[in-house]
């Protein structure tokens, strides 16, 4: 679900008029919704509520300090990728106890800070990851809780660039392997097992791969529960979220529709999971990013200039592909609407950032209402993977983002100056 939709022809989050919020802090801008989170949160965990669970959000996914502290009062863990995203957590009242640490590349001083911070898992992805973290714990003379993310080599039919469980992937050890690992993880004497893990994409739609996944390893999880005293089993992240191609509608009926042709909803997930987690007794681990985050947020931007081709129209607005950079990145798609409601008749359209580069789009020959200069448009579902991804390409300041939140919203980090933008910047003397 989410709590973008029409009210009287404005377009609104939750009960905000996006419109004057765009007003009061420029655009381009991100704006998310806290019903939004708050309610796929606890949609999620309900849906799990047969199981020993905990969902530890991916933070890489949108790490603003509001949303964390957000989600940490929801009762959220956190699944972290870097020692800044630690800190973060830590920063944003999370507990570094319920921090699973993921990624192919730690460095020493991300296993130390993580060590010393006392996160619940490292999620390891190879045997030299292994065998390093065993030494830097030895180091400092404490005992490293480790899980092995298991590649189950399954499809799970996304996009490539964010599809990470086939076996070609650089993504975690082999099924075959796996035991061997565990055997060379349990004869080190700094590292403590704790789970498995795995992970098999992002933006799944069908909740079969996730399920195929599953009951590839529970053979083995069930052999190393019995021969390491195993503590959880993480699935990992990777739900989808749906777009809304007609229009922009927090419906519920529409959302939980059964015959949504692209339907991934958290009881059809778990629907698909929960029967074969059951029976294993074990703690049950989640690494939703994209699901929880996504759909409660909208970049805001101004149509700038609109520019007719022989063969195109292009609407040039202020936002560009430093901001989101989803599309030019692996055609990611964001739905966009006038913030105004047009009655007007669709027309096919590019709508295109000011960036020197061709990746510099938002929408590609789509039929949209008809935009003229000065319009604002929301693009939806830009909460996950949108402003954590930008920079600063062609100097432009990092955007603000906003949180909403009933009638009120708040900004949850300022827009950047052109100070901000030369911080730390030297010029050599002569
Ligand atoms: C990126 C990632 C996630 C989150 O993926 P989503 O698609 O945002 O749910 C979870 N776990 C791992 C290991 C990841 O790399």
């Amino acid at each position: 679900m989410h709590s973008f939709r029409y009210v009287n022809d404005q377009l609104t989050c939750e009960n905000v008029p996006l419109a004057a919020l765009a007003d009061a802090v420029g655009t381009p801008a991100y704006v998310y919704s806290a019903e939004t989170i708050r309610t796929n949160f606890r949609r999620l965990d309900r849906a799990l509520a047969p199981l020993d669970h905990r969902i530890c959000f991916a933070v890489k996914a949108n790490s603003n300090l509001a949303v964390l502290n957000l989600l940490a009062g929801e009762g959220a863990g956190f699944d972290i990728v870097s020692g800044g995203e630690l800190f973060r957590v830590q920063r944003a009242g999370g507990d570094a106890g319920h921090c699973t640490f993921a990624g192919v590349g730690k460095t020493r001083a991300e296993i130390e800070q993580a060590l010393r911070a006392g996160v619940h898992c490292f999620n390891v992805e190879s045997e030299a990851e292994l065998a390093f973290i065993d030494e830097v714990a030895g180091q400092l003379g404490l005992v490293a809780p480790v899980a092995v993310r298991v590649n189950p080599d399954v499809d799970a039919g996304t996009h490539k660039y964010i599809s990470t469980g086939k076996s070609k992937n650089k993504f975690g050890i082999g099924l075959d392997r796996a035991e061997q690992v565990y055997r060379e993880a349990a004869a080190r004497k700094n590292l403590r097992i704790v789970g498995v893990q795995t992970h098999i994409g992002s933006q799944i739609l069908d909740p079969k791969p996730f399920a195929e996944a599953v009951a590839k390893l529970i053979p083995l999880v069930e052999t190393l529960k019995a021969a390491y005293n195993l503590e959880f089993f993480s699935i990992g992240g990777g739900i989808g979220i749906v777009y809304d191609p007609a229009l922009a509608s927090g419906d519920p009926a529409w959302w939980n529709a059964a015959d949504h042709p692209r339907r991934i909803t958290p009881e059809a997930y778990a629907e698909a999971v929960v029967p074969l987690l059951l029976p294993l007794g074990l703690k049950i681990l989640l690494e939703p990013g994209r699901f929880l985050v996504g759909n409660a947020g909208a970049l805001l931007a101004e149509v700038l200039y609109v520019k007719e081709t022989p063969t195109k129209r292009f609407s040039i607005v202020d936002a560009a592909m430093n901001d989101l950079i989803r599309p030019a990145l692996y055609e990611g798609y964001h739905e966009i609407h006038p913030l105004t409601q047009s009655t007007a008749a669709p027309v096919v359209q590019d709508v295109v950032g000011p960036v020197c580069e061709s990746g510099d789009f938002f929408a590609q020959d789509r039929p949209l209402a008809p935009l003229a200069a000065g319009d604002l448009i929301a693009l939806l579902s830009a909460g996950a993977y949108g402003f954590v991804m930008s920079s600063t390409y062609n100097s432009r300041p990092l955007l603000p983002e906003v949180l909403v939140e009933g009638d009120t919203w708040r900004i949850i980090r300022e827009r950047q100056t052109y100070e901000d933008l030369v911080r730390g910047e030297i010029i050599p003397e002569q």
